[in-house]
């Protein structure tokens, strides 16, 4: 066995750890009661308008502040150095075939990215746990969707910093505004969450929603050692993936897009796949990948799961396929990421929280 049991053991410990912050961070022990207490099926389902993208426009500077009756989680302990760096996949024990399917929601600053209710439907349908790697202007904009998923067993929410910034270009204090400001949205959020729950006598359901974001996952795939280090500061593990679930969508057909991912899952993959903005692809590749998956005898978990039952392979450095495959986004996306390009204006080179 390849796999050290003592770094198995470190790996349980710390993401244990920051389940005791969280009670529920087990999706197998919450129950659907919260999600079908609060929404109608119709409501859970969305509309065809969720997945609308919404026009460039000007930047939406402001900032969310705590609700009154909102309480913002402490920052758990350091990451451990053994977690620390960007985790692209798992070391299992052998025979072990888990995999951990994710999706990112990108919102900037200028815009309002929407959300592709197909796939939430189909992996409620399908029953599949998945980890959805959340804006906070995203969480903003759309706050019911946020609220679901937050409410549903089968689902794990990281962060995806506040407005997509790329970490790498950014200073100290910038990565923490993009993190401290997603952490009060989703607090405010999960307040709301547990206000509509006790209305509802649904307050021991709700104690098992996690309190707080302890996964996150880097805008663009782009990072910095001070961005690493800040983060593992701030006790978040940095999530990206060893298979891009939607690589070439824009040149081949799902099937073909579906079948070259597949050839790259091995047991501790993390696929990345969206649920808004760019790629077109993601819900008709996601819609051949789990049956696919579930054939070839995977095991769908979360990634918070996959981490509990293995060591965490980790790099020093955010790329999609290859170290520097990400490098041209530093100057397509101005703002320091935070912006999507417009024609309109002049290339921003300020950040934006
Ligand atoms: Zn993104």
């Amino acid at each position: 066995m390849r796999t050290a049991p003592r770094l198995i053991i470190l790996t349980a410990v710390f993401v244990c750890c920051l389940a005791g912050a969280c009670p529920a961070a087990e999706p197998g022990h919450r129950t659907e009661a919260l999600l079908l207490g609060l929404w109608s099926s119709a409501e859970l389902a969305g509309s065809d308008t969720d997945r609308a993208i919404g026009a460039v426009g000007v930047p939406d500077a402001s900032t969310p502040a705590l609700a009154h009756d909102a309480d913002l989680p402490a920052r758990p302990p350091a990451v451990p150095k053994t977690m620390q760096g960007a985790i692209r996949r798992v070391s299992l024990p052998k025979g072990r075939k888990l995999v951990a399917v994710t999706f990112d929601l990108c919102e900037r600053a200028n815009n309002v990215a929407g959300y592709n209710n197909q796939i939430i439907n189909l992996l409620r349908a399908q029953n599949a746990q998945a980890t959805f790697f959340a804006g906070g202007k995203w969480m903003r904009s759309h706050p019911e969707a946020a609220m679901q998923l937050m409410a549903d067993p089968r689902f794990e929410l990281g962060s995806h910093t506040w407005t997509h910034g790329n970490l790498a270009l950014m200073t100290r204090a910038e990565v923490d505004a993009q993190m401290r400001l997603t952490e009060v949205q989703h607090a405010n959020l999960r307040a709301e969450l547990g206000r509509r729950a006790a209305a509802k006598g649904l307050g021991r359901e709700f104690a098992r929603v996690p309190e707080a974001l302890r996964l996150m996952r880097l805008p663009y795939g782009r990072s910095s050692e001070l961005a690493l280090n800040t983060l593992a500061e701030m006790g978040y593990l940095v999530i990206q993936w060893d298979v891009e679930g939607e690589r070439d969508e824009d040149k081949l057909c799902a099937d073909a897009v579906a079948k070259n991912a597949l050839a790259r899952v091995r047991p501790g993959s993390i696929i990345l796949l969206h649920a808004n903005a760019v790629p077109q692809l993601s819900y008709e590749v996601l819609g051949l990948l789990l049956p696919a998956l579930r054939k070839g005898g995977y095991e769908l978990v979360t990634v918070g799961e996959l981490l509990r039952r293995g060591a965490p392979q980790a790099v020093r450095q955010g790329y999609f396929t290859i170290p520097g495959d990400n490098l041209r986004y530093d100057a397509i996306f101005p703002g320091k990421g935070t912006l999507k390009p417009d024609p309109a204006r002049p290339f921003v080179s300020a950040p934006v929280p």
